[in-house]
């Protein structure tokens, strides 16, 4: 049977954390999540500057997209396992410790699908859409996902 991505949205505590302007309560949910993250074992650390929390995050999505539209439409079992290795890691190790504690939790709730190379951009951007979900950003629609990823770089077989 084929994976489908769904489109769900999470609740996180993340949007709370990003969307509450009293400065104490702020710092009162920045402290659990810091707590949170130290007991979870996040490996990076946090980073408060939202500028670079930003470049960051523009820079990461657009290569983690274009990964996953480069991903081989019919893939071995070995590609398999190692595109879900990678995201695995690639969550654990994202350089920004609030991001990679949240996005761990994701990928565990709505593993990585990895049976084709669509079924893994759709994958991609439903969880992009979780991320912009719980930030209070706009849904982004996914139906031409490969299309707005193809890199023109041609195949690599070309
Ligand atoms: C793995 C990961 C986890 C993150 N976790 C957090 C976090 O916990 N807290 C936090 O503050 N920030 C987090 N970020 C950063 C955050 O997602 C944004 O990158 C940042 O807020 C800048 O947002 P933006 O509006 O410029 O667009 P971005 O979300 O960076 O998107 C860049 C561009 O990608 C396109 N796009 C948007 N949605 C989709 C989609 N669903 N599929 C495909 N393309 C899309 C749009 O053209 C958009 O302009 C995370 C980033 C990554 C890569």
């Amino acid at each position: 049977m084929s994976e489908v991505a769904s489109v769900q949205v999470d609740d996180t505590k993340g949007a709370k954390v990003q969307h509450i302007d009293d400065t104490s309560v702020k710092n009162q949910e920045h402290g659990k999540i810091k707590e949170d993250m130290h007991v979870a074992g996040v490996i990076m650390p946090s980073m408060p500057d939202q500028n670079s929390k930003k470049e960051l995050g523009n820079a990461s999505w657009k290569y983690f997209h274009t990964l996953l539209a480069r991903f081989p439409d019919e893939p071995t079992e070995d590609e398999r396992t190692k595109l879900k290795n990678f995201i695995q890691l690639y969550a654990e190790l994202y350089p920004c410790g609030e991001c990679s504690y949240h996005f761990v939790k994701m990928i565990k709730k709505f593993p990585v699908q990895t049976s084709s190379r669509k079924v893994a951009a759709l994958w991609g951007c439903d969880i992009h859409n979780k991320v912009n979900a719980y930030l209070k950003k706009d849904i982004y629609d996914c139906t031409t996902i490969l299309e707005d990823y193809d890199c023109g770089c041609g195949e690599p077989s070309q």
